[in-house]
C-alpha cells in the first residue's frame, strides 16, 4: 500500500476561499466587516514572521486587520490595558496575542483578560470549558486542532468517526487536549499518550486515526502505523540537513514520513500539511466571531 497525501495547502486555500466569499456577503448584506487585532510584544524574529503572515492573510480575506507592535519592555499592566481596549472595540471580532510573551509578563493572565467572545485562539478558560463539555457550536476551537479535524474529515470522507480508534500523542493545552475533545465530539474512541505512556508503539498500532503532536523529529516510526490508518503529523521540527550544504536545515514532522507511506492509508506531509491549516482556521474563527455579531450562521469546513 502507498499512502495518499493529505494536501494541507490545498485544503487551507479552500477554507480561505470560503472565508473570503462569506466575508464579502457579510459586508454586502449586514454591513459587518470582520476585524482582527494581532498584538506582538518584543522582537522575536519567528513571531514577527507569523504576525506579518496573519496580517497579510486577514487583508486577503477582506478583514479589517490591525497589528499592535509593542516594545519588549512593555509592562504587563500596559499590555492588559491594550487588551481591555480591544475587548471594547466594536470593530474588532478577534484578538490574538502572539506567544511567547517576554518573561516578565504572565501569559495566562493576558489570555484570561481577552474577552471569551473575541478569543479566536480558543485559549480562554470559557472556550476550553465549552470544548471540554461538548459545546463545540459556541466555543472557539484552537486553530491547529481545528485545522487537523478539517483534514481528517476530508481524508475519511465523513464527519462522524463512530467505531474508529484514535490515538493522540501529546497532551499540550494548545494541540493534544483540544484534539482529544474534538475527536471525542466526533464519536471516535480516543486515547491520549504522553511522555509517561508505556508501550507507545503498540498503542499507536491500534489507531485508525493517529495524531502526533510531540515536538520530537520523526519519533513515530513507520512500523507504529496501523495499515490503512490516517496519520496527522502536527510536529514542525527544524533539523540539520548537511546533504543540502553546510549549515543548511530542513523541516520534518514528528512522524517518520517516508517510512510511514508504506502502512498509512493517508498522511499529512511536513511542511504542507497541518501548518497551512492553522492560519486558515484563525481566519475562519475571526469570521465566525463576526457572524455571531451579525446574527448569521458561519460557514462550516
Ligand atoms: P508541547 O511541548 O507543549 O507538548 C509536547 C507533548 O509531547 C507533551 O504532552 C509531552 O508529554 C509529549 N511528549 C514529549 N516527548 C514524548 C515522548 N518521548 N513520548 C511521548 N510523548 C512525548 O508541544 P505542542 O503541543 O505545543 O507542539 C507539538 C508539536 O507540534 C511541535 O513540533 C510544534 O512545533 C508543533 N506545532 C505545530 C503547529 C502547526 O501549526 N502545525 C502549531 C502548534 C504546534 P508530557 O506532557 O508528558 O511532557
Amino acid at each position: 500500500m502507498s499512502a495518499s497525501i493529505i494536501d494541507g495547502k490545498e485544503t487551507a486555500a479552500e477554507v480561505l476561499e470560503t472565508v473570503t466569499e462569506a466575508t464579502a456577503r457579510l459586508a454586502a448584506e449586514k454591513n459587518v466587516i470582520p476585524g482582527i487585532a494581532v498584538v506582538i510584544v518584543g522582537e522575536d524574529p519567528a513571531s514577527q514572521v507569523y504576525v506579518r503572515s496573519k496580517g497579510k492573510k486577514a487583508a486577503e480575506c477582506g478583514f479589517h486587520s490591525e497589528t499592535h507592535t509593542l516594545p519588549a519592555e512593555t509592562s504587563e499592566a500596559e499590555l492588559l490595558t491594550l487588551v481591555e481596549k480591544l475587548n471594547e472595540d466594536a470593530a474588532i471580532d478577534g484578538i490574538l496575542v502572539q506567544l511567547p510573551l517576554p518573561d516578565h509578563i504572565d501569559e495566562g493572565k493576558v489570555i484570561q483578560t481577552i474577552a471569551p467572545d473575541k478569543d479566536v485562539d480558543g485559549f480562554h478558560f470559557i472556550n476550553v470549558g465549552k470544548l471540554g463539555t461538548g459545546e463545540t457550536e459556541t466555543a472557539f476551537v484552537p486553530c491547529t486542532p481545528a485545522g487537523s479535524m478539517v483534514l481528517l474529515r476530508k481524508a475519511l470522507g465523513k464527519t462522524d468517526f463512530s467505531g474508529l480508534t484514535a490515538v493522540v500523542v501529546g497532551r499540550s493545552n494548545i494541540v493534544g487536549k483540544p484534539m482529544l475533545n474534538l475527536l471525542l465530539a466526533a464519536n471516535a474512541t480516543v486515547t491520549i499518550a504522553h511522555s509517561r505512556t508505556k508501550n507507545l508503539p503498540e498503542l499507536c498500532r491500534q489507531a485508525d486515526i493517529l495524531v502526533a503532536a510531540v515536538g520530537r523529529p520523526e519519533m513515530v516510526r513507520g512500523d507504529w502505523v496501523k495499515p490503512g490508518a490516517v496519520v496527522i503529523d502536527v510536529g514542525i521540527n527544524r533539523i540539520d540537513a548537511p546533504e543540502k550544504g553546510e549549515g543548511k536545515s530542513r523541516l520534518v514532522g514528528d512522524v517518520a514520513y517516508d517510512e510511514s507511506l508504506e502502512n498509512a492509508g493517508s498522511i499529512t506531509p511536513v511542511p504542507g500539511g497541518v501548518g497551512p491549516m492553522t492560519i486558515a482556521m484563525l481566519m475562519a474563527n475571526t469570521l465566525e466571531s463576526a457572524c455571531r455579531r451579525a446574527g448569521v450562521k458561519a460557514p462550516t469546513y
